[in-house]
Parts: structure tokens; C-alpha cells; sequence
């Protein structure tokens, strides 16, 4: 069995969180207190496909099975400190770690179905000049129980157990909220395996999203070891523009990021990568910008469909969204040419839920030093932020 690092499984007063654990893991960690493996089958349907959280609740278990867990385990999810609901319906979670961080989770229902927006880290390192969340200093990788838990609260929330539910609004997973997911790769990769997991979350990987910045050397691994739909912050169509929108460009170009994109496993016509383009007024929105992409996307034989992002904005920021005109003008010179290029609705805007404006409030109360480490003993990355 592949060992994880120790941070993945936390704890609680010397008990042990079962949620998060592989299957392989939860085997290996029943059969330490002399448990056979149908145990774990047993456990990970009430965990995954019921939601219960009480051992005392999971019937087919013995009492002196039980009596064992409630000694030794729980079932641990993050703690709500504050639920928001958008006038357009997209609601917001600010979840609370063990240790203190804060972190955030938006559901965006539609009429048949529903994403939700899952963070795989406190804050983030690459600080994207127009992203809220690059602004926050604290970072820290969330565990594969911390994201695997936004899934498990939304479920909660919503009142969808058990997974099967008929109706359910929460029917899809984009790893697109805080934080940069091939930062955090082991951890995403064993949280997407649980939600995937048919006996459990099963959440198909066809109905999964990971969206890059462009974390080359992981996408490879990724479409093999994972295997859900890649999606890719574009938003430039030239590296000069790129190196200062999406600073990882620098040491991954778009030539790099391209070949990547085009060898990605199991993308085709019929499964094609998302390029993510956010826009924004004056810098990437000209009818030249759009011709150039479809030169990048033949030129590198990318399945690609495009997802246009109007720019949404948040406090301090130099940016401004484009006017509706140059995003139709976009779109439709994308679609001229056989390319798919949506714009997206801006969703939960006055509840700071919408792409790009997620950043833990508890920033703003913490004493952080810019280069060190922070009162509560964290790493300070990145660069330094006065909130606006
Ligand atoms: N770190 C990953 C996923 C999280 S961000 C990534 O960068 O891909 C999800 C999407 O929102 C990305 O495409 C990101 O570039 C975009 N985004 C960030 N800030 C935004 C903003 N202010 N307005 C619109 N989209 C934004
Ligand atoms: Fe991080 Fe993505 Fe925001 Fe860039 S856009 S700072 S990679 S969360």
C-alpha cells in the first residue's frame, strides 16, 4: 500500500479521522485494531453513501466494534462558521479547519443539476495577479479529509443523503476554489478517488473538473492517475501577457503548457480541455486575442472548448471586467470558427462566491508577519498584500 504523509489523517485528542483515508488506508487502519476488511466496506458506505457521522448510528456494526471506534475514531468534518445564500441562489460555505484556518466552498445549483466549488488549499502560492485568493498570504495544503469534507458538508447542507438521492442539485465537482490542485496533488488525488468512489460520493469522473494555472510537470499525472476533465487557466494569448496574468507561465510557457495539453490522457474531440479565459477590460479582450487562440489550438492539435470568465472583481484590485460587447465580439469570433466558447454567468457576486473572489476572512484577523512564519506557526508565501 502507498503510504501518504502523516498530515493527510488528522486528529483529534490522539483519535483519528476515518474521513479522508483510502480505502487501502481504512483496511490497513481496522485491521491494526483487528478488524477484517468487510469492515471497511461496511464503514465506507455509512461514511460515504449515508453521511453518518455517529458510529453509534451504523446498525450492522457489533457494540464491541463500535465501542472500539468511538475510542480510537472519528468521523470528522469541517466545522461551518458562516453559510451565505446569493440572491441568484449559489450559496457559500466558510468552513473552519481543526487548526483554525478558514477556508471556503460555493454551491452553484442549476435547474437540473449543480457544481460545487471545492478549494484544495488555504489560500494560494502562485498569486495570479487578478485572483483574490493568490492575494492571501497564508497557505498551507488542505488534507485529503479537508476536501473530501467540503463534498461531505455540501451533502449535509443540502439534505442529499443518501448519495444516490433522486433530485439531487449536487451532482458535480469543479476543483476550482481556493487554491492551486496540482500544488496539493496527492492529497486532490486521494479525495477524487473517494468522491468518485461508486459505492460512496460517486460522483462520476465525467461529472469532476480540475482546473490548472498550468502546473506542467503534473498534468500528465493527472489524466493518468486521476483521470477526471482538465480545464486550463488560459487567459492570455501570448506569453508577455501570461508571464504578468498567470506569473507560473514564467517557468512554464505557453509552448510547454500547450504540448502538455495536447498529449493530456483521454482527452479527444468528444472529451475536450476546457481553456478557461477570464476577461478583462483592455488587456486581453481584442478581437486579435481571439484570433491568436485559434491559432495556439490548431497549431497544437488541442481538443479545446473555450469557458469565457467575465473578470470579477473584489477589493483592491487594478482590474476591470470587459464590457459585454468585447465578450460577445469574443465569443462569436471563437464560435465562427468551430469553437465552443460560452460565457459564464457570474454566480454569487454579492456574496464574494463568484470565480476568483474566495479568500478566507479569518487573513484579514491573523497577525502575519511578510517573510517567516505567522503567530499561529504557518509559512508566510508570497508576496505582501494590504487588503483594499
Ligand atoms: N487554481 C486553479 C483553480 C482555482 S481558480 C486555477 O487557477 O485554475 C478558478 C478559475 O477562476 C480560474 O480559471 C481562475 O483563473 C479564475 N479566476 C481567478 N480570479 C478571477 C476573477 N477575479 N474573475 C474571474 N475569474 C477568476
Ligand atoms: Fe491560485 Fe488559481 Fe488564483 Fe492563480 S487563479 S492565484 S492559481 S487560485
Amino acid at each position: 500500500m502507498a503510504k501518504r504523509p502523516y498530515i493527510s489523517v488528522m486528529t483529534t485528542q490522539k483519535r483519528t479521522n476515518l474521513i479522508g483515508l483510502s480505502r487501502d488506508e481504512l483496511i490497513e487502519v481496522l485491521s491494526n485494531i483487528g478488524e477484517k476488511p468487510f469492515r471497511a466496506k461496511q464503514l465506507w458506505h455509512w461514511m460515504y453513501h449515508r453521511g453518518i457521522c455517529d458510529f453509534a448510528d451504523m446498525s450492522n456494526l457489533g457494540k464491541p466494534l463500535r465501542k472500539k471506534l468511538v475510542e480510537g475514531f472519528y468521523v470528522g468534518r469541517p466545522e461551518i462558521v458562516q453559510s451565505l445564500i446569493s440572491s441568484d441562489g449559489t450559496r457559500k460555505w466558510l468552513l473552519k479547519l481543526e487548526d483554525g484556518n478558514e477556508i471556503e466552498t460555493v454551491m452553484i445549483p442549476e435547474a437540473e443539476r449543480g457544481a460545487l466549488c471545492v478549494s484544495s488549499q488555504v489560500g494560494c502560492t502562485l498569486n495570479c495577479d487578478f485572483c483574490n485568493t493568490g492575494t492571501q498570504r497564508l497557505v498551507r495544503n488542505l488534507t485529503a479529509a479537508e476536501i473530501i469534507g467540503q463534498v461531505l458538508v455540501a451533502r449535509d447542507e443540502m439534505n442529499e443523503w443518501p448519495s444516490g438521492k433522486p433530485g439531487r442539485i449536487l451532482t458535480n465537482l469543479v476543483m476550482m476554489g481556493m487554491g492551486e490542485p496540482l500544488m496539493n496533488f496527492d492529497n486532490v488525488k486521494t479525495a477524487l478517488h473517494i468522491a468518485m468512489d461508486g459505492e460512496g460520493v460517486a460522483i462520476s469522473c465525467r461529472r469532476i473538473t480540475l482546473s490548472t494555472s498550468g502546473v506542467v510537470p503534473m498534468i500528465e499525472r493527472a489524466g493518468l492517475e486521476i483521470g477526471v476533465d482538465l480545464a486550463i487557466s488560459l487567459h492570455a494569448a501570448h506569453d508577455e501577457l501570461r508571464d504578468v496574468l498567470v506569473p507560473i507561465n514564467k517557468k512554464y510557457p505557453l509552448d510547454v503548457l500547450l504540448k502538455s495539453c495536447a498529449a493530456y490522457p483521454g482527452a479527444r474531440n468528444a472529451r475536450r480541455i476546457t481553456m478557461e479565459y477570464v476577461m478583462i477590460k483592455d488587456l486581453n479582450d481584442s478581437p486579435e486575442d481571439a484570433r491568436q487562440l485559434v491559432k495556439l489550438m490548431r497549431q497544437y492539435k488541442i481538443p479545446a472548448k473555450f469557458n469565457l470568465i467575465p473578470f470579477n472583481p473584489w477589493p483592491g484590485t487594478n482590474y476591470e471586467c470587459s464590457s459585454k460587447n468585447a465578450v460577445h465580439r469574443f465569443s462569436q469570433i471563437l464560435n465562427d470558427e468551430g469553437f465552443s466558447a460560452p460565457i459564464r454567468k457570474p454566480r454569487g457576486r454579492d456574496i464574494m462566491a463568484a470565480c476568483g473572489q474566495l479568500k478566507s476572512q479569518s487573513e484579514n484577523k491573523k497577525i502575519t508577519r511578510p517573510h517567516g512564519r505567522t503567530a499561529q506557526g504557518y509559512a508566510v508565501i508570497g508576496p505582501v498584500y494590504t487588503p483594499g
